[in-house]
């Protein structure tokens, strides 16, 4: 777990405009290969009522091939407006994405600090 890729997660995270804003960078080999932030999905048929969010995890994943996000790790970061930190441990939903995609290992803000777990 390294602290520097949590620091590049909230970065990203700042430019959600989500309540809970949350941010993920996908690294591998030392460098971020993909970062992602939380947003809400739009599409042109349910714009007003479609309140559905896609996962900064999801963000971070779309568009990068499977060989290049095989073997990566995540770090996910989530804070209130107010900078207070929250959890961002993945929705299982999200798991299941990060496990298609081949990640190894994912690392995530809690209330007190921060965790990590192998995939
Ligand atoms: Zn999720």
């Amino acid at each position: 777990m390294k602290m520097q890729y949590f620091h590049i997660a909230r970065e990203v995270s700042l430019s959600s405009k989500m309540a809970k804003r949350m941010g993920a960078c996908l690294v591998k080999g030392g460098k971020i290969i993909s970062s992602g932030f939380n947003e809400r999905k739009y599409s042109k048929l349910a714009r007003f009522h479609d309140s559905k969010t896609r996962h900064a995890e999801i963000s971070a994943l779309l568009g990068v091939p499977k060989d290049k996000s095989r073997g990566a790790d995540v770090y996910v970061y989530r804070e209130w407006k107010n900078g207070r930190i929250a959890d961002s441990k993945p929705c299982p939903p999200c798991l299941v994405q990060l496990r298609l995609a081949g990640v190894d290992r994912i690392y995530y803000s809690i209330l007190d600090g921060f965790e990590g777990m192998k995939l």
